[in-house]
């Protein structure tokens, strides 16, 4: 998907783009994220004195998995987009590193890295699929969600381990 630089400066009205693109090029490598739906997005482009703001909203499904107990979770994402781009001469100098927006020098801006970029840093780094999810056994592998096992998992005080085994019957 591209902006067409000089195009959008030379025009006074706002330009609207909508369109669609494959995610699973991009989640090729990334575990546990399955993309369900190609990525839509719905952009409008206004150029402004050599700057180009772009807003709007992306959306997308994706199949994560549970941090806890791995169960997949089918997800609808919708995800507000929003990009700075100053188009840049030659003779101009490097702009600051902590400056908002991007500095640009070609014809045309390619919006796909940015739109795949802005969507993963959405994406929440622990899923769970419930708030009192209670994971896998560490010992079985069991999910306790489905049912309960006999290990004992609980960590003991050291000093009260001592009296269990002082306890423990003959
Ligand atoms: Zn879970
Ligand atoms: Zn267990």
């Amino acid at each position: 998907m591209f902006l067409h630089v000089q195009e959008l400066l030379s025009r006074r009205e706002p330009e609207e783009f909508q369109g669609s693109f494959d995610l699973a090029e991009r989640f090729r490598d990334v575990r546990d994220v399955i993309p369900l739906s190609p990525l839509e997005y719905r952009l409008t482009a206004h150029a402004l004195n050599g700057r180009i703001g772009v807003t709007g909203e992306l959306s997308c499904k994706l199949r994560l998995l549970c941090s806890r107990c791995l169960t997949p979770i089918d997800e609808p994402f919708v995800i507000p987009f929003e990009e700075q781009f100053q188009v840049m001469k030659e003779s101009d100098p490097e702009p600051d590193e902590d400056v908002d927006f991007v500095p640009v020098t070609g014809e045309r801006i390619d919006l796909r890295p940015f739109m795949e970029e802005e969507l993963l840093v959405h994406l929440p780094l622990a899923p769970i699929c419930s708030e009192d999810c209670k994971g896998l056994c560490p010992e079985c592998g069991t999910n306790r969600n489905e049912q309960a096992c006999n290990c004992n998992t609980e960590r003991l005080d050291p000093r009260l381990e001592a009296l269990q085994d002082w306890y423990k019957p003959e």
